[in-house]
């Protein structure tokens, strides 16, 4: 069984870095990327692996593996979020760094690419075991996160609250004066902590306005269209509070506890109160009948909206798949078999690097706003996350069709041409 599982684990990992590298090849082929240039793309400029010991409630000593990997720099300081998966081992973070990189590039932030965590079950461990345990993390990153340097945010089973941990932990660390001017360091904070209004919904946000500039572009009205979510953490929620507002039908719910389905709509509010109070899980729920995980995919629906881990939409449930849009609120939850399965069956697929990338410009907005001692108004970065959205929303349109390919294709060719430019421009040292 343990053996089972971890090779289900493996596949995850190796896939996710596969898979990356596969899209990252496919669009470097049509652009004809640089031969040396792609030398440089394809690897991880710096990886670090921590190894740390906390204290736990019951005064036992347990050893935690922290990772923290930065794919490149060219464009500005490393940028992406930490998360706490079983499932983080250097691959993943491999992966996700590079994800990163084609996502701030795209989003044409003066960002490189990173991605860290710790290979951990956070619903094991109680609040205060999970606050000394990031603070540890924090002190054994030391000077190599920093807020011109390397910038982490939230991400998969990560928060407000394990950002303000960081913060404090990181400017604990520094002389009087740095602490007051390095609030940039992480974003994602809670407000109070030097956060940004609206950073909490702009990844879900921003999910949504991808789907409604698609829905713009193909004529399709979003009312009364049926959705289904996979992961309902903070991208998943806010994506069908946004999706609900604009009259679309939340049918059905699937995460680590289960699969929940009503054809008549659940209330998403409803539901995030019920797993807030139910340690995060969605199972129970009383507006719902439960699903078999299997029966997911293959929903009737029009929308599916990927919002939790990578390769989840495989060429197994591929196949069963009715809805004609994919929004990837998650990275990488569609390998690559299944996408060349989905698009022959002409369904679309809004790619990670551009569906989630909200949640990266509302921490870029975060960022700015410490660094220059402004404060803004809600409504102002949400103005401002949907003019930037729909820039590389329009751009990955018009790429695709001029180069007659799909919107993931288009989302890397944008994202690799720019580093490509800038190496170019450059040079190499020395
Ligand atoms: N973890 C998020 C992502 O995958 C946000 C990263 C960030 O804001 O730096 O895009």
């Amino acid at each position: 069984m343990i053996a089972k599982t971890q090779k289900k684990k493996n596949n995850l990992k190796q896939g996710m870095l596969n898979n990356v590298m596969r899209q990252f090849d496919n669009a470097a082929d049509i652009i004809d990327l640089n031969p040396n240039i792609r030398k440089i793309l394809e690897v991880t400029n710096n990886e670090l692996v921590v190894h740390f010991p906390v204290r736990m409630d019951n005064g036992e000593v347990e050893v935690f593996t922290g990772y923290r990997v930065q794919h490149n720099n060219s464009l500005g300081p490393y940028k992406g979020g930490l998360r706490y998966h079983p499932t983080v081992d250097i691959d993943a973070a491999r992966a996700l760094a590079m994800w990163m990189t084609w996502k701030t590039s795209l989003a044409r932030l003066p960002y490189g690419g990173a991605k860290g965590g710790i290979q951990l079950d956070p619903k094991k461990y109680s609040q205060a075991e999970l606050e000394r345990i990031t603070r540890r993390f924090t002190y054994a990153l030391g000077d190599n996160i920093g807020p011109e340097l390397d910038i982490p945010a939230p991400d998969v089973n990560t928060n407000a609250q394990t950002m303000a941990w960081i913060l404090d932990t990181y400017m604990s660390t520094k002389s009087p004066t740095e602490r007051s001017t390095n609030m940039h360091v992480v974003t994602g904070k809670p407000i109070g902590a030097g956060g940004s209004e609206g950073r909490d919904r702009a990844t879900g946000y921003g999910v949504f306005l991808t789907i409604k500039f698609w829905a713009e572009q193909k004529k399709v009205d979003l009312k009364d269209k049926k959705f289904i979510v996979q992961g309902f953490g903070n991208v998943g929620y806010w994506a069908s509070h946004f999706l609900e507002k604009e009259g679309a039908i939340l049918t059905a719910v699937q995460d680590a506890s289960g699969s929940i389905y009503n054809e008549n709509g659940i209330s998403a509010e409803q539901l995030w109160a019920y797993s807030e109070a139910n340690n995060r899980n969605i199972n129970g729920f009383s507006g719902a009948n439960s699903l078999e995980n299997g029966d997911f995919f293959g929903l009737d629906c029009d929308i599916i909206v990927p919002a939790a881990l990578g390769n989840q939409i495989t060429a197994k449930n591929a196949k069963k798949i009715k809805a004609y849009l994919i929004a990837e609120g998650a990275n990488g939850p569609t390998d690559v078999e299944a996408e060349e399965i989905l698009l022959k069956k002409g369904v679309d697929i809004i790619p990670d690097i551009l569906c989630n990338s909200g949640g990266v410009i509302g921490s870029y907005f975060e960022w700015l706003q410490n660094r220059n001692g402004e404060i803004w108004q809600l409504d102002e970065v949400m103005a401002k996350l949907e003019k930037k959205l729909k820039e590389s929303f329009t751009s990955v349109v018009d790429t695709a069709k001029n180069r007659n390919v799909d919107m993931r294709t288009a989302a890397f060719i944008i994202a690799i041409e720019r580093l490509e430019q800038a190496y170019v421009q450059r040079g190499i040292f020395p």
